[in-house]
């Protein structure tokens, strides 16, 4: 098949195998039976292939390869329609109903759960429920917040003070707990679990690590010696010089440290940045992680988190933003009135969309044409629910969904503005969740985190300990526990998108089998040492599959330096066109909730004021 331009590339990635017709009719088919359930309906229960599951993707995939569906007659006239009903789609919905109370507003999203990346997964075992993140962690840093997104948190009821009680900051160095980092053979020669990273003395940790001589003694020296190896430069000088060397670079020609280290750091922050650090530059990962090695002494930490720890997490993540922002926009959906009830409150899909409902949210429905109408009086919308293209009328419009998608759906945008809009390419990666019985491996090996030098899963963490309201974490290690494991795809051939694009085509042609794997396998190394046996121990596996998922977000090596605000592309992207405004978080070029947030606000100012 013949590609036609970036920005098709850009979305499809390669991943038309499994794109057309063929694969939506039995979707249709399986999904009818799904909403037919009625109460049972209850995604966050699902285990296996979740996120960006099959049946969400399909359609805007054909439509971005070339298939339209009529365009019918309106079935219903609303105030507002939002496409996508992720955190900025609904905080849109909410900053508009602020302005207009009695706005008959829909959300399309075309996943079967709302929340966009914000996903809440739930697992039983022993007649208990344990809630974990499927996606979208934590409110990070909540100071830095602009005032709409602050404002916000304050009026769905969440009290960021209230998680230095639920999170238990000193449980796991409590228990003795640190990280552990399993060494791979094609770099060091033997497969093998080191514990204690940061904990025991550095000389210890590299006499029980596979280095070869020069390694180890480059290691001890980059983890106490205290150096600056910019001397003479003044911080900006350093700064500015640094903002183009990426921590690769800087390992190996400024610290002159022996290539094996290279592949001992290789992936440190790829589930952040999901790229390796050949791509990242020391400006952006000095303040990762506590600081890098090499770093500290060079460009001292700016501490972006300022006094402001990494606490603020609903046992769910910001699904909880999403559940509360949902319960204030249709009350019945969400039964309760605080952010510790919403934990384990349990979501009525059937109120969502319910006739009469001032505001209705309508899943498993991708919009695939959003035009101008009536004489540009409206805006159309239709979408495609169970194989069926339905249209609906709206006063305005917001797309709250991917940017890169946008042109798609608006093809009457002026090409300047699709431009914008597809230069951010999303970023795939995959929050994978595991139920395990206990966790008293990790607790008899001393970790609460597995760093692979080279693996499929870059990690495996114990879940953030939180008890809110009446769900507690996992009080002792005999208790059940949900291990948090993230693959990024990563490989030296890609570089920049090209890897993301790369990383989505596999995303969506691993079949859940191989996740399976990699997880039992990788357990297994790294805990089989405490008697953990993965056939035995694994008792659900929920893969949540980010396909588009971060916000291209410009602080990697290859952002050109823009000379102003108004010519970086998401500005140009993300201008109102009509009576179309565009939010969510990649229309800021940052992935999190604030900017999500944030670009809401700014969408429905221009809404009202347009
Ligand atoms: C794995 C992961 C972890 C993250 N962790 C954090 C974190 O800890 N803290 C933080 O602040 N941020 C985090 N983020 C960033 C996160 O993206 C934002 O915080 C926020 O949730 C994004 O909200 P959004 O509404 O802008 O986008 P999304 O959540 O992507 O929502 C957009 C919605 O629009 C839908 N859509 C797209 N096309 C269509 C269509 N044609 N028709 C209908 N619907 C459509 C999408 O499917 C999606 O449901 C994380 C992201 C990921 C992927």
């Amino acid at each position: 098949m013949k590609d036609d331009g970036v920005t098709r590339r850009d979305f499809l990635n390669g991943a038309r195998v499994a794109i057309g017709a063929p694969l939506l009719s039995p979707w249709a088919e399986l999904f009818a039976g799904d909403w037919d359930r009625g109460a049972d309906y209850y995604p966050p229960a699902k285990t296996g292939l979740r996120g960006t599951h099959d049946g969400a993707w399909e359609t805007m995939h054909a439509r971005v390869s070339g298939q339209m569906w009529p365009e019918g007659k309106p079935e219903e006239q609303v105030d507002l329609v939002v496409v996508g009903g992720g955190i900025s789609g609904l905080a849109a919905a909410r900053f508009y109903r602020q302005h207009k109370p009695d706005a008959r507003i829909l959300i399309l999203d075309n996943h079967d759960d709302f929340g966009g990346h914000a996903k809440r997964n739930e697992f039983k075992i022993n007649g208990t429920t344990r809630i974990g993140y499927g996606g979208t962690e934590s409110i990070d840093t909540p100071s830095s917040y602009s005032k709409a997104a602050k404002q916000t948190l304050i009026d769905i009821g969440i009290d960021t003070s209230k998680f230095y009680q639920a999170f238990d900051q000193t449980l796991y160095a409590s228990l003795g707990l640190a990280r552990g980092v399993v060494f791979d053979t094609e770099n060091f020669g033997q497969q093998k679990l080191v514990t204690g990273y940061g904990k025991r003395p550095w000389e210890e940790f590299a006499a029980l690590a596979p280095l070869n001589d020069q390694a180890r003694k480059d290691f001890i020296r980059l983890q106490t010696e205290k150096v600056d190896y910019l001397p003479g430069l003044s911080r900006e000088e350093k700064y500015e010089k640094l903002h183009k060397v990426s921590y690769e670079a800087f390992l190996r020609d400024y610290c002159k440290v022996d290539p094996q280290l290279l592949e001992l750091w290789r992936k440190w922050g790829i589930s952040f940045w999901c790229v390796g650090i050949d791509q990242i530059p020391c400006t952006s990962i000095h303040d990762y992680d506590g600081g890098m090695p090499g770093l500290d002494d060079t460009l001292p930490r700016y501490g972006s988190r300022g006094e402001e720890p990494y606490i603020f997490h609903f046992p769910d993540g910001n699904a909880s933003v999403a559940r509360l922002l949902v319960r204030s926009l249709i009350p019945s959906a969400l039964p309760g009135s605080s952010m510790e009830d919403v934990v384990t409150a349990r979501a009525d899909y059937m109120q969502l969309d319910r006739p009469g409902s001032r505001v209705r949210i309508r899943l498993n429905s991708t919009a695939v044409h959003v035009r101008h109408s009536g004489g540009d009086t409206a805006v159309d919308v239709t979408y495609v629910t169970q194989g069926k293209a339905h249209t609906v009328r709206g006063a305005k419009c917001i797309m709250a969904c991917y940017n890169m998608a946008i042109p798609f759906l608006c093809p009457e945008l002026p090409e300047a503005q699709k431009k914008g809009l597809a230069y951010g390419v999303k970023v795939p990666l995959t929050y994978t969740k595991v139920l395990v019985p206990n966790w008293r491996p990790f607790a008899e090996l001393g970790m609460d985190f597995v760093y692979y030098t080279k693996d499929f899963f870059k990690q495996v963490e114990l879940d953030y300990p939180v008890s809110l309201g009446s769900y507690k974490r996992s009080q002792t290690p005999d208790e059940p526990m949900i291990l948090h494991m993230c693959y990024v795809h990563h490989d030296q051939e890609h570089k920049g998108p090209e890897l993301w694009r790369e990383g989505r085509r596999r995303l969506l042609t691993t079949p859940f089998s191989v996740f399976e794997q990699h997880v039992k396998d990788q357990l297994d190394q790294a805990l089989r040492g405490a008697g953990f046996d993965a056939e035995r121990d694994v008792r659900a596996i929920t893969v949540n599959r980010w396909s588009h998922g971060y916000a291209y977000s410009p602080e990697l090596l290859w952002e050109p330096e823009w000379k102003s605000e108004a010519e970086k592309p998401w500005v140009i992207g993300r201008q109102r066109f009509g009576r179309i405004a565009i939010a969510n978080s990649d229309a800021g070029a940052k992935a999190d909730t604030n900017c999500a947030i944030t670009q809401a606000w700014r969408a429905v100012q221009e809404t009202l004021n347009g």
